[in-house]
């Protein structure tokens, strides 16, 4: 068996995990990036990337369905799976392909093996042991099922089965109304399938502000996608077409397969964390605001934690984020905790839904009711809204008098407007100051221009 030393081990390549390797290696350290499968993880593989080539195609389905409407002659004639296979996976190749070069151009070591903790901060990959003077955790997540409900693959599917269906679906079930069961619908609504989504809390999408749930729940009924809010899943038996669902009270839904998409679980069993004197809670890796594991040397990022035992959000700018932060402080450089309210978030949904800073309820929560205003600005008086047939609102949230603390929005490509409003949010923009920006005509970003110059008391292009 050979040790193998370095300044830094890491055990996952996926966003967290490559992010540490990459700035470490930036700053002078000695790396070495433990994966079993391939670098760049769920996002790359399972995830963001393909699950977003997925909606495109989609996009691109509706626009020919809905052609006319522009004026143009086209007829929608179906979906080839296997096409859309060869451009997804053509995208994910190319970045892959990409990723590893840039990991290796950095002079970071690749091992490839499954690998587990045998000391503090030594993992084991088959015959050979890696020590570091420390040791970033990032194993990441898989899709979690719910008690009695299992995943075959065939019928009952988790968002990896779901990327590689070779059809698509007459029908289908999406059991959980989160952002990863909102996409899968709304991709599969525009490839022609019949869609039901169940959600046990009140609202789709339910961690984002409640305005932005309605506004997608009005363009789902409008796209006629079926949802059934605030009811509980019982169980799932197989039938000769696919599979039945029953939900509390009685009702059944039946479906061609049942998507699962209630959550993701931190990968740590059987890993020697704990071994180790790594503190894990629910599964998930604790760790402190510098994402210090407890244990002298030993950090963990991305999806496998949780800070201070609280919630932590799955995505993969934060994976990015963290490892960074890690990199740094590994390196002696001075770092400042993640603002988590400040981390955008994008639901890649048909009409797209993002923020970022806090929901109207939080932010009562946090200031008091009085001390918090809201302004909505309708998408129907922004004239590329209009040019592009799309629905929606900006929502903003701010302190009286003071600065904005929350941006929420819906409507198609608004996405791409969230890493405005993330410098508005963290940046203590007050309404004033961003009302003296000025934005583009025509684009969708003066809709933000907009809810500013409404905020601070001089709407534009609003009826009263
Ligand atoms: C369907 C879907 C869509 C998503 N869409 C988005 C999106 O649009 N935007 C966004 O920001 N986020 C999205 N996410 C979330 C995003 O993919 C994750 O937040 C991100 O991948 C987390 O990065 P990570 O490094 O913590 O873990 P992962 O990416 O899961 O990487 C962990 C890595 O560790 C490896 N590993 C695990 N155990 C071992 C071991 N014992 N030895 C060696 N290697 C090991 C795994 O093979 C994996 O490569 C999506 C996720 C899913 C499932």
């Amino acid at each position: 068996m050979a040790d193998n030393q370095s300044d830094l081990v890491i055990l996952g390549g996926g966003s967290g995990g490559y992010a540490a390797a990459l700035r470490a290696a930036e700053l002078g350290k000695s790396v070495v990036l433990i994966e079993k499968d391939k670098v760049g993880g769920t996002c790359l593989h399972r995830g963001c990337i393909p699950t977003k080539a997925l909606l495109h195609a989609g996009e691109v389905a509706d626009a020919a369905r809905e052609s006319a409407t522009f004026g143009v002659n086209a007829t929608f004639e179906g979906i080839d799976m296997g096409g859309v296979h060869k451009y997804k996976d053509g995208v994910v190749n190319k970045n892959h392909k990409g990723l590893v070069g840039l990991i290796t151009s950095r002079g970071i070591a690749i091992v490839e093996g499954e690998g587990k903790l045998v000391g503090p901060k030594t993992v084991q990959v088959g015959d050979d042991t890696y020590t570091g003077t420390n040791l970033v955790l990032a194993t990441g997540s898989y899709s979690r099922t719910l008690p009695g409900l299992e995943i075959d693959g065939q019928r009952v599917i988790a968002s990896e089965h779901a990327l590689r269906l070779d059809h698509v679906p007459d029908s289908a079930i999406v059991l959980g109304g989160g952002v990863i069961g909102c996409e899968f619908a709304s991709a599969w609504t525009s490839f022609g399938a019949k869609v039901t989504i169940v959600e046990a809390l009140p609202h789709l999408v339910p961690l984002e502000d409640e305005a932005n749930s309605k506004l997608l729940e009005r363009a789902f009924r409008r796209r006629k996608i079926d949802f059934k809010v605030g009811v509980r899943f019982e169980k799932a038996e197989p039938t000769d077409a696919g599979v039945k669902v029953h939900l509390e009270g009685g009702d059944t839904l039946e479906a061609e397969l049942l998507l699962v998409a209630v959550g993701r679980g931190p990968t740590s069993a059987d890993l020697g964390y704990e071994e180790q004197g790594i503190r894990i809670e629910r599964g998930f890796v604790v760790t402190d605001e510098y994402l210090r594991t407890g244990v002298d040397g030993v950090y963990a990022v991305g999806d496998l934690i949780s800070i201070d035992g609280g919630p932590h959000l799955q995505l993969a700018h934060v994976g990015f984020a963290e490892g960074i932060l890690v990199a740094e402080h590994i390196a002696g450089l001075s770092v400042v905790p993640i603002d988590y309210a400040g981390v955008p978030r994008i639901t890649y949904t048909q009409p797209e839904v993002a923020s970022v800073g806090y929901t109207e309820a939080q932010a009562a929560e946090k200031y008091g009711a009085d001390a918090i205003k809201t302004v909505t600005y309708d998408l129907s008086g922004n004239g590329r809204s209009a040019i592009l047939n799309t629905k929606g609102a900006v929502k903003l949230v701010a302190q009286k008098d003071g600065p904005v603390l929350g941006v929420h929005i819906v409507g198609d490509r608004v996405g791409e407007l969230i890493a405005e409003a993330q410098l508005i949010y963290n940046w203590e923009a007050l309404p004033s100051e961003v009302a003296q920006l000025i934005h583009p005509h025509p684009t969708q970003s003066e809709a933000i221009g907009e809810a500013h110059l409404l905020l601070a008391g001089k709407p534009l292009h609003v009826h009263d």
